[in-house]
């Protein structure tokens, strides 16, 4: 229907275009052929139809005034006259075609059904309604006029009816056609406001696209657009930049135009936290944001040393109306001076603490020794000296967290090992202390589980979870470590039933030395760096660590570790 209807506007403005194209003369003589050709027509046939037409002067007469009506279309300068002088055509057609009927009466009587031609030409002229109304009806009436007069005082109804016939026909044509084009003229005004909006539109959004490139060109973080398909709609400079510079160097000089290309050599160099492992092609940022995965601080590598740039990446969901997938935006940016700045800092740490430990043991091994002897000692300066112990100890066990974590990313040894067993062992472990605390352990992990990683790291992770779970239930209750693999991936979980946190307490508490305010209201022992070392460990597997938890009711971690094999292998 909307395609008809297209198709007729093209039609119709194609028709326009090529008259305007004309000039005016030639568009009056165009006007005015179809009543020329019939004029024609009929004096080649008169000498064998109706000779005795030839013999009447007014018919004579008739056919001079056609000929130099069309003459005068050819050759007035319309161009110069107003814009309504050509009318005077169709008007002296009305008076031509009237000689011409009453010239050869009572031979050719139809002849009056040419006032058709220019009562078209006067409806559908700009002229006033009125006047070519008014044209139409008493133009006809006129050349009918003289044979009716003929007639008296014979005149039957017959004749009355005929006279009155023509002109009432032209009439109904002319109001026809003034409908039609008043019509016309109103869908064309419709289509000249829809053109006028349409061209205001297509040069808003030109304006906005510019202002957007600019804006994109102008940030200093890459940016991405995709389709669903994954087809890039938009990049910009930075981004541009970035994967210029992480392509192998023999394609850096390709630019841009490699994208198309799609070949892994030709693709830039994006690596995984140990800054030497390839990241597998459905690891990639563009990749998981195809696949409508939303993330943020996603941390990868790009390119190889000495110009690898650590860049954090963070992708989100185009949405249609519907609220389906439409594609994602995936921004890239550049984090080296931060992670260069924090492994620095880490390196500080380790470097300190390993320098606290040897006089802390001294400390602790000489409190040890004067202890030993406690007869020698008053009972207060056994008080004194084991508070002193306490202390010293805690100081150490605080100075070797911190060490831990400025060191757990930096030695990860993965290899395929059995995360069912694992489970198993820290669960042993943790025996004990759920028994004096009324925890009650459970475990759902299928035997066996294989996972690709460092097992003395993930073990150190899964105690850290294992332990805060029943630390953090004071009142008992229940701890359940379950796990499952899916896609490549084996998801793990440690759930609780213990005291919980409120939301904004959940998403802090993998930073360094944050303590949920329940934890210090109930003087739980801890200093807050578990959970930042094992999201270390984690994240150096190329996982992830979430939690998610409620104030009283328990919280719920979850790992993913990637399954049996590397996740650059298949
Ligand atoms: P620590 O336990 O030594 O304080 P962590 O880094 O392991 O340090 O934990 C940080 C904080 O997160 C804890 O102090 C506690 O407030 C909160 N937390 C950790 N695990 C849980 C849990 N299972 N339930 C409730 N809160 C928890």
């Amino acid at each position: 229907m909307q395609n008809k209807e297209s198709s007729d506007r093209l039609i119709a403005r194609t028709v326009d275009r090529y008259f305007r194209r004309l000039g005016p003369r030639a568009q009056v003589a165009l006007c005015q052929l179809p009543l020329t050709v019939i004029i024609v027509a009929l004096v080649i046939a008169a000498p064998a139809a109706w000779p005795a037409v030839l013999a009447s002067e007014l018919f004579i007469a008739s056919l001079v005034l056609h000929a130099l009506l069309f003459a005068a279309c050819l050759l007035v300068p319309w161009e110069r006259l107003g814009p309504h002088a050509q009318l005077v055509i169709p008007i002296l057609d009305l008076i031509a075609i009237g000689l011409s009927r009453n010239g050869a009466a009572p031979n050719l009587q139809g002849l009056g059904v040419l006032a058709i031609f220019p009562v078209i030409w006067l409806s559908a002229s700009g002229m006033a309604a009125k006047t070519s109304i008014i044209l139409s009806f008493f133009g006809p009436v006129v050349i009918g006029l003289p044979s009716l007069l003929a007639k008296i005082p014979n005149v039957t109804p017959a004749d009355i009816t005929t006279a009155v016939l023509l002109p009432v026909m032209m009439l109904a044509v002319a109001l026809a056609v003034r409908f039609a084009s008043v019509n016309m003229r109103l869908q064309q005004r419709r289509l000249e406001a829809q053109d006028a909006e349409m061209r205001n539109l297509l040069a808003e959004s030109k304006e906005r696209e510019r202002l957007l490139h600019t804006i994109l060109d102008t940030v200093d973080v890459g940016i991405i657009a995709v389709d669903a398909d994954g087809k890039v709609l938009l990049v910009n400079d930075q981004q541009n930049h970035f994967e210029s510079a992480a392509r192998p160097a023999d394609h850096a000089q390709l630019g841009d135009g490699s994208r198309q290309n799609n070949e892994d050599e030709t693709q830039p160099l994006l690596l995984s936290q140990d800054r030497k492992t390839p990241l597998p092609p459905d690891r990639h940022p563009v990749k998981r944001a195809v696949r409508g995965e939303t993330f943020a601080d996603h941390l990868v590598w790009f390119g190889e040393s000495p110009r690898q740039r650590a860049v954090s990446t963070a992708a989100r969901a185009i949405r249609n109306d519907d609220g389906g997938f439409d594609g994602a935006v995936v921004v890239f940016n550049d984090v080296t001076g931060l992670v260069e700045a924090i492994s620095a800092k880490d390196e500080f740490v380790a470097n300190v603490s390993h320098e606290f430990r040897t006089p802390l043991n001294a400390v602790i091994g000489n409190l040890d020794l004067v202890l030993e002897d406690e007869e020698a000692l008053s009972p207060l300066a056994v008080e004194r000296l084991e508070v002193a112990q306490r202390n010293a100890e805690r100081l150490l066990a605080l100075v070797s967290d911190l060490l831990v974590s400025a060191s757990a990313a930096a030695s990860i040894y993965p290899r395929k090992t059995d995360l069912a067993g694992l489970v198993e062992s820290s669960i042993g472990s943790a025996h004990l202390h759920a028994e004096r605390s009324k925890v009650e352990l459970d475990t759902d992990v299928p035997a066996p589980l294989w996972v690709h990683v460092d097992p003395l790291r993930i073990g150190q992770a899964l105690d850290n979870l294992v332990s805060n779970a029943i630390k953090y239930s004071p009142d008992g209750g229940h701890v359940k470590v379950s796990a499952r693999s899916e896609k490549g991936w084996v998801r793990l979980q440690v759930q609780d039933a213990g005291m919980g946190m409120t939301e904004a307490e959940t998403s802090r508490i993998f930073t360094r030395f944050y303590r949920s305010a329940a934890a210090k209201e109930a003087s739980i022992p801890g200093v807050g760096l578990g959970l930042s070392i094992t999201k270390a460990i984690v994240e150096r597997h190329g996982g992830q660590i979430s939690c998610t938890s409620q104030l009283g009711a328990g919280s719920t971690f979850t790992v993913a570790l990637p399954a049996d094999g590397p996740p650059s292998q298949p």
